[in-house]
């Protein structure tokens, strides 16, 4: 059987293994209180552990295993990093300050099989699912850049995180059990293109999750020339599922909508796209699009706001996200794309 990651296992079942190898569980204890409340997944840094225990932990756990190969400021303090795999596989993750508070966008997948046609993630398509452990690494490897603990995190990054759902599962629970990170499962946004068979199991953990519906487009006509068939869903599905989530989980859903000149920016657009959003409770955010080269391009500021004063003129809340970090390979996935595409 294959050795597991120490971040993720919870106290309880450390305290079972310190137990399982004739020792105090207190030692298990002790493990856990390094890992989740100190962050430190290093044994040979747990220095009130015997050197045997230590010893037995880098025998038994999986070596931590994702490291910062890349960092690219912006000169507005958001930083985007490259973290390479155990494996040699590439993922990003953002540490983004903003008002006191700091946010952290993780990758959930290497690669993306919904391969959006605007976006540089699923350039090569799906490579692999990341395991818990590599999520809740990521985790750590930002807190330890940033010297703090997020207050907010949002699965934006690399990957369609309800295609792996299992994993994000395991890592949500553990970023949120007061035994593993305590977080508030409400300042925790699931970012999805619109998998309803994912989104109805998120919404069957019943947890105050915050989700986000990457719509971009309000009918299925528009949608199409954005996201490839294969794992793509009606809109009247994926709003049906929104619902679902709000009656669930008891908290409103954001509909994101990336902007793309003469694709979806149209009145129609933003007239369909308000109305959507009052008839299902969800509130709008919209992304001013950042290049990654292809046929796509954003559309001018005075376009933008025209679309944003249209669809709250429909009765919906709306916020455009502030451009951040535009300057250094901004939209997820492009560092990495770099990374692979020297040349692109
Ligand atoms: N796979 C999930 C989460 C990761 S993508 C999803 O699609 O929701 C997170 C967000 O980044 C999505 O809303 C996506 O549309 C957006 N995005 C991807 N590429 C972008 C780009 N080049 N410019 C602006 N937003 C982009
Ligand atoms: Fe995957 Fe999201 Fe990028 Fe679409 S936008 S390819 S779902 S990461």
């Amino acid at each position: 059987m294959s050795r597991p990651f120490l971040v993720g296992t919870s106290p309880a079942v450390l305290r079972e293994w310190a137990k399982s190898h004739g020792l105090p569980a207190f030692r298990g204890t002790q493990i856990a209180d390094w890992v989740y409340k100190k962050g430190i997944v290093e044994p040979e840094r747990m220095n009130n552990l015997p050197l045997p225990v230590r010893e037995l932990i880098g025998n038994e756990f999986l070596a931590p295993g994702t490291a910062v190969t890349e960092t690219a400021g912006s000169g507005d303090g958001t930083e985007k990093l490259l973290l390479a795999l155990q494996d040699g596989e590439t993922i990003e993750m953002v540490l983004i300050p903003a008002e006191e508070r700091l946010t952290f966008c993780l990758s959930t997948q290497v690669g993306c099989p919904v391969q959006c046609r605007f976006c540089a993630s699923g350039r090569d398509g799906l490579i692999r699912n990341l395991a818990a452990g590599e999520i809740l690494e990521e985790f750590l490897l930002g807190c330890s850049r940033a010297g703090r603990r997020p207050d907010n995190l949002v699965f934006m990054g690399i990957g369609e995180g309800l295609l792996n759902f299992r994993e994000l599962a395991a890592a949500l629970e553990m970023l949120t059990s007061p035994e593993g990170f305590g977080m508030s499962p409400r300042r925790i946004t699931v970012s999805t293109s619109g998998y309803v068979p994912g989104m109805l199991k998120f919404a069957e953990l019943e947890r105050e999750f915050t989700l986000a519906i990457s719509l971009h487009a309000p009918d299925d006509e528009t949608r199409s020339r954005l996201i490839p068939d294969k794992l793509r869903y009606p809109v009247a599905e994926i709003m049906a599922a929104a619902d679902l989530y709000l009656r669930k989980a008891g908290r409103m859903v954001t509909l994101e909508y990336t902007l793309l000149e003469g694709f979806n920016d149209t009145p129609p657009h933003a007239r369909a796209l308000g109305a959507l959003a009052v008839r299902h409770r969800c509130k709008v955010n919209l992304i001013p699009y950042n290049s990654t080269g292809g046929e796509f391009r954003r559309p001018s500021r005075q376009a933008i706001r025209e679309f944003e004063e249209t669809v709250t003129a429909a009765g919906a809340h709306v916020t455009v996200r502030v451009e951040r970090g535009a300057k250094s390979v901004a939209a997820c996935g492009q560092l990495r794309t770099r990374a692979k595409h020297p040349d692109s």
